[in-house]
């Protein structure tokens, strides 16, 4: 039986939100590891495929019990209307864009992007016709003069990656919806625990549940929401029939990630934080990026926008990709990946990995520099985090 959970907290959601039992009564959420389901006569087969009921289900590709548990659990948290599990951030980014648009047309995107976010727009959407404008996210004039009367949906990182730039959701929207377009943001850096992007205006909200939601590294995974409209109408449709469903696996690790979603990233941002402030001013950087810092060009629009400054940090080593590389290597706590929100610290070297193919004219307009280092802090002890930090300075 789902309860109602809509005057319940975020925490309280996060735990329980989506629940749905077997006639075992399971504590924890059952793992229902199968592609399809049973129907008692042919009749009772038949009816299904006219009318699917509540707790009905027809085929893992369409939809599973656990899959729509972690659905309605990450939607009640987000206060979205409905939720569609992918197999991973991409394919939700995807399934987003791909389901609403069609030949001619417009799409405003920030620049500042995930590059296969960058790749679905630029060059999967461009072959069918569809053209973007590409716009500075953090300038509302930019965005104000790429928005035309037909233009379809705008899409940007409410936080980018990797140089934490803050994009100001609520006036974006407003100039979006002045237009009729929908407002597509990839929320992953703002989490779905400092997020307001419902009541901020954002229409459709993708996560890569890779990161955060997640949290130990463990599986691929990404959600779309929004309206039960969009949700049900425009987007599932599109991902029924193009196969990239979330493994009923992959939703039960992402039910118990949000179990403790709210404890890990406030910790984790909570130690950005310390990172940041123990950065700032070093001799060895030339400077220190944290939208929780007052440094930060957009502070005060993150701090109202999110509450907090979030879990990453970017910093650029004085002396380059050599420097760089040397306190890489000499850092003994933090790991070089390229996952992030996880409960080990991740340290990245956009330039030559992440964001490596990207034009050196790009690189320069998106301040990927060669001593550009970008860490998404864990849940390891604050303290012992900046000391390897400093340690490792000293050897750059
Ligand atoms: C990781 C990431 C994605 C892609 O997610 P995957 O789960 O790796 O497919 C998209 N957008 C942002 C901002 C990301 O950080």
């Amino acid at each position: 039986m789902k309860k109602d959970t809509s005057n319940w907290s975020a925490r309280t959601k996060a735990v329980h939100a989506g629940t749905r039992r077997s006639q075992y009564n399971e504590v924890s959420e059952a793992i229902f590891m199968t592609q399809g389901f049973v129907y008692d006569t042919a009749e009772a087969a038949e009816q299904r495929f006219v009318q699917l009921g509540e707790d009905e289900f027809i085929y893992a590709r369409y939809g599973n019990p656990t899959v729509a548990m972690f659905e309605e659990r990450i939607a009640a948290l987000e206060g979205a209307e409905d939720a569609f599990a992918c197999a991973s951030g991409m394919a939700a980014v995807n399934g987003a864009l791909v389901s609403m648009l069609k030949a001619g047309d417009h799409v405003v995107s920030a620049k500042a992007l995930f590059g296969s976010c960058l790749y679905i727009l630029e060059e999967i959407l461009g072959r069918y016709g569809v053209e973007t404008t590409f716009v500075d996210g953090t300038d509302l004039e930019q965005w104000k003069a790429a928005i035309r009367p037909d233009t379809k949906a705008v899409f940007f990182e409410s936080v980018s990656n990797p140089t934490l730039e803050v994009t100001d959701l609520k006036s974006v929207a407003e100039l979006a919806h002045a237009v009729g377009a929908l407002v597509v943001v990839d929320n992953v850096f703002a989490t779905p625990v400092f997020s307001k992007a419902v009541e901020q205006g954002a229409d459709v909200i993708v996560y890569s549940t890779t990161k955060h939601i997640d949290g130990q590294g463990r599986a691929l995974g990404g959600v779309v929401l929004g309206s039960k409209e969009f949700i049900r109408g425009t987007l599932e449709p599109y991902m029924k029939h193009t196969g990239a469903a979330m493994s009923p696996f992959t939703a039960w690790i992402m039910l118990k990630g949000l179990e403790t979603l709210d404890l890990r990233v406030k910790a984790q941002a909570a130690t950005a934080k310390a990172i940041a402030e123990a950065l700032e001013g070093h001799p060895k950087l030339e400077q220190v990026s944290y939208p929780g810092l007052p440094s930060h060009p957009q502070h005060d629009l993150c701090m109202s926008q999110m509450g907090a400054g979030g879990t990453m940090v970017a910093y650029e080593i004085k002396g380059g990709r050599d420097a760089a590389f040397r306190f890489m290597n000499a850092l003994q706590v933090c790991i070089i990946s390229n996952n992030l929100g996880d409960a080990k610290t991740i340290i990245t070297h956009p330039f030559t990995t992440t964001h490596q193919r990207l034009p050196q004219e790009q690189k320069d307009h998106l301040g990927i520099t060669t001593g550009l280092i970008r860490m998404s802090a864990g849940l390891e002890d604050s303290q012992d985090l900046i000391n390897d930090v400093l340690q490792a300075l000293e050897q750059a």
